[in-house]
């Protein structure tokens, strides 16, 4: 029996579509050229906000917002359901200066985001920083792996290590897709493979423009966490997770496919935390790596049916914030797929 659905792509954006279709009771296959979860979805940093929302459009809020909202009873049922725990825990994200603090509240006051003016001079400025209490971070891999218990638990099909190579359109439709491992048919396609979507969309891609935007993390290890809450300063962030370990994040490099990780970004991010807590100068990471975001401009997604192939949809481009987006955006996409009403506008977000 063919699927309802082949979704192409297994990170967090290709889970969250699948359980969401899953739930509504259609067939789903996924198709992931590598593992599952091993791409930009495993690499992130898993802080579950955009870094200071005042810096972007709205649509990037509402989409982010609504899926914070969405996170903390998703979280807690997917780990009731799986018994694998996504570490969701509200850490608060403590923004240090330099910023402009005026601004950063009226727009924590015009979308109601509780703020907090609070002392940072333990954190080298002296300055008020801005603590966000509301904002969680998530275990990346956790959530995958527990993302994809789910997925196979509702019936769904994965199928790893097989790449998809082209789209076979016949008249105004996609009649099946070309892999590795042969022809896949289904009644329609979705396009969640990130920072590759448009690569593999090629023509079909129209005017959605994603590109890879390589970011590297370091990771230290303490025996207990040494910061209570995320902190930001200038585009760099730590996150303290629960055993100790501790992310530092991250570069945004347009270069390409490669993903190698660089002593200057890695120098560069220790001389930013060493300004900011000095003390740590003893430590130092022990792990490197990178990951592709898929970056698109003003970091808004596309999401939804292609314009004039009838059966083939878009979830991608997600760029800094896809873990956060990932439970919003796939319910816009059952949404129109299901042809109801949505919660939030979407216009910003369709496939032109
Ligand atoms: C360093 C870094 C830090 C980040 N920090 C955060 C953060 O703190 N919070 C946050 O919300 N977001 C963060 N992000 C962004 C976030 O990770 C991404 O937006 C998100 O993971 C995108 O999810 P995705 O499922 O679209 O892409 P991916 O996770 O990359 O998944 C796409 C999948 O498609 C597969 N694929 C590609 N082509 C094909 C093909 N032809 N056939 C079959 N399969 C294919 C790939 O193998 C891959 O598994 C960060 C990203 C990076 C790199």
């Amino acid at each position: 029996m063919t699927a309802d659905f082949v979704i192409v792509g297994a990170g967090a954006v290709g889970l969250t579509s699948a359980i969401a279709l899953l739930t509504e009771g259609y067939r789903v296959t996924l198709v992931e050229r590598g593992a599952v979860g091993h791409e930009a979805s495993w690499a992130g940093g898993g802080i579950m906000s955009p870094l200071c929302s005042w810096d972007y459009q709205d649509s990037v809020t509402r989409l982010a917002h609504r899926s914070m909202a969405m996170f903390p009873e998703a979280a807690a049922l997917l780990h009731a359901q799986t018994g694998i725990d996504p570490e969701y825990i509200r850490s608060g994200m403590l923004v240090l200066p330099p910023f402009d603090m005026a601004q950063a509240q009226n727009w924590c006051a015009q979308h109601e985001f509780p703020a907090q003016p609070c002392d940072s001079a333990s954190y080298l400025s002296g300055h008020n920083g801005l603590l966000l209490p509301q904002v969680a971070q998530v275990r990346n891999p956790r959530l995958l792996q527990a993302l994809r218990r789910r997925v196979t638990m509702l019936g769904g099909e994965i199928r790893e290590q097989q790449e998809v190579l082209a789209l076979e359109v016949q008249g105004d439709c996609i009649s099946a897709l070309h892999t590795t491992q042969g022809e896949v048919a289904a009644d329609a396609f979705i396009v969640t493979a990130g920072a590759w979507s448009k690569q593999l969309l090629g023509e079909h891609a129209l005017h959605m423009d994603v590109k890879p935007i390589r970011g590297q993390i370091l990771l230290f290890k303490f025996d207990t966490p040494p910061i209570e809450h995320i902190l930001v300063r200038s585009g760099l962030y730590l996150i303290p997770r629960r055993d100790g370990h501790l992310l530092v994040g991250s570069t945004l490099e347009d270069v390409g496919f490669d993903k190698s990780t660089t002593v200057a970004a890695r120098d560069d991010m220790l001389r930013k935390v060493y300004e900011i807590l000095p003390a740590w100068r003893d430590h130092a990471p022990i792990r490197h790596w990178a990951g592709f975001r898929p970056g698109s401009p003003d970091n808004i997604p596309t999401i939804g049916r292609h314009p004039s192939l009838t059966n083939l949809y878009a979830n991608t481009g997600h760029f800094r914030y896809g873990v956060t987006m990932s439970l919003a955006s796939a319910e816009l996409l059952v949404n129109e797929i299901g042809q109801r009403p949505q919660a939030i506008p979407v216009d910003a977000y369709r496939w032109r």
